[in-house]
């Protein structure tokens, strides 16, 4: 269900999508998703082009990981949510700075860098997107 968790060669390929939250918009059917990806999924057009998305949106829908993958036990539990940001696209996330219990649908959130994984061998830090409660 959730596409969050990435082999490395995909890490890589997303790395503008996770740092810079940017994503695709099809210039035939103006669908947006993040990633980017070559054929609009809606109209199956190849006019998509780069655009930068708000880094605003609200929770529709959580779910709380207690078994994480190998490399994420740190975080154990933690949020992962389905966030829909101001123009409407949706894209999954983990979010930070939140107590698990305190998650709830429709909560406002922004979206902050946070380091996601430090893998064994090559002490690789990855750093991504998460959101975090909007601060009011
Ligand atoms: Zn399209």
């Amino acid at each position: 269900m959730w596409a969050y968790w990435l082999s490395v060669p995909e890490h890589w390929r997303e790395i503008p999508a996770r740092y810079r939250l940017e994503g695709g918009q099809c210039e035939d059917c103006g669908f947006k998703m993040i990633p980017k990806r070559d054929v609009c999924p809606r109209c199956g057009s190849k006019n998509v082009k780069t655009v930068k998305l708000p880094r605003r949106g609200r929770v529709l829908e959580y779910t709380k990981v207690w078994n994480p993958p190998r490399g994420y036990e740190y975080y154990t539990p933690y949020v992962i949510a389905l966030v829909e940001l101001e123009d409407g696209t949706r894209l999954t996330a983990q979010l930070t700075d939140v107590d698990p219990d305190e998650v709830e649908e429709g909560m406002e959130v922004e979206m902050v860098l946070r380091k996601v994984r430090v893998s064994g061998e090559s002490g690789l830090i990855a750093y991504a997107y998460k959101f975090r409660p909007l601060l009011k």
